[in-house]
């Protein structure tokens, strides 16, 4: 028969444990609560998780402070907004506190994404897998309606050079391609 030796167990989270093994997760909780909040502020933010499509001239510029015209990097932001591929940071300045926001570049990528005809599922697997904010279904939509049109004139125009062309062609070689027909 198995023999327990019920001394060395103890109740912890409704089950038996052994004594060791709860003294030292109790261990490991007071160590952490130990852990001054200083060493969480200190680390560097995990605001921007992922990858993201900046222009970085634009950035470096723009990373300034609005008061004291500090250089500002990306452990400064506190908050991010994302608008598809544009990005914009709310940075806080360590020397005098004062909060600017930073855009990541001039123009969106968003009417390109949408240009590229790669379509809002592709996107949003390509920045899925590396872990990108994307376009949201509606703002792609709302590019789609815009761009759409132009898109369509475009490729009309195209169709119309080509059209052109081929008739100068055909003109310009008229004498070769008698004697051939
Ligand atoms: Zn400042």
């Amino acid at each position: 028969m198995l023999k327990v030796n019920t001394e060395n167990l103890v109740r912890y989270k409704g089950k038996w444990k052994k004594k060791t093994v709860v003294a030292g997760r109790l261990k490991l909780i007071e160590r952490n609560k130990e852990t001054p909040d200083v060493a969480r502020v200190e680390k560097p933010t995990t605001i921007l998780r992922g990858m993201r499509l900046i222009d970085p001239n634009e950035v470096n510029k723009n990373m300034i402070c609005s008061n004291c015209k500090k250089q500002l990097s990306f452990n400064h932001i506190v908050e991010e907004k994302t608008m598809g591929f544009h990005y914009i940071w709310t940075m806080r300045c360590d020397t005098c506190s004062t909060l600017t926001k930073c855009h990541s570049s001039k123009s969106h990528f968003n009417d390109g994404a949408v240009r590229s005809g790669a379509g809002c599922n592709a996107l949003r697997k390509i920045a899925m897998c590396i872990d990108m904010p994307v376009l949201s279904e509606e703002t792609y939509k709302r590019y789609e309606r815009e761009i759409g049109p132009l898109i369509e004139e475009a490729a009309k125009d195209s169709c119309r050079g080509a059209a052109a062309e081929e008739r100068n062609l055909v003109i310009e070689h008229i004498d070769t391609l008698r004697d051939k027909l």
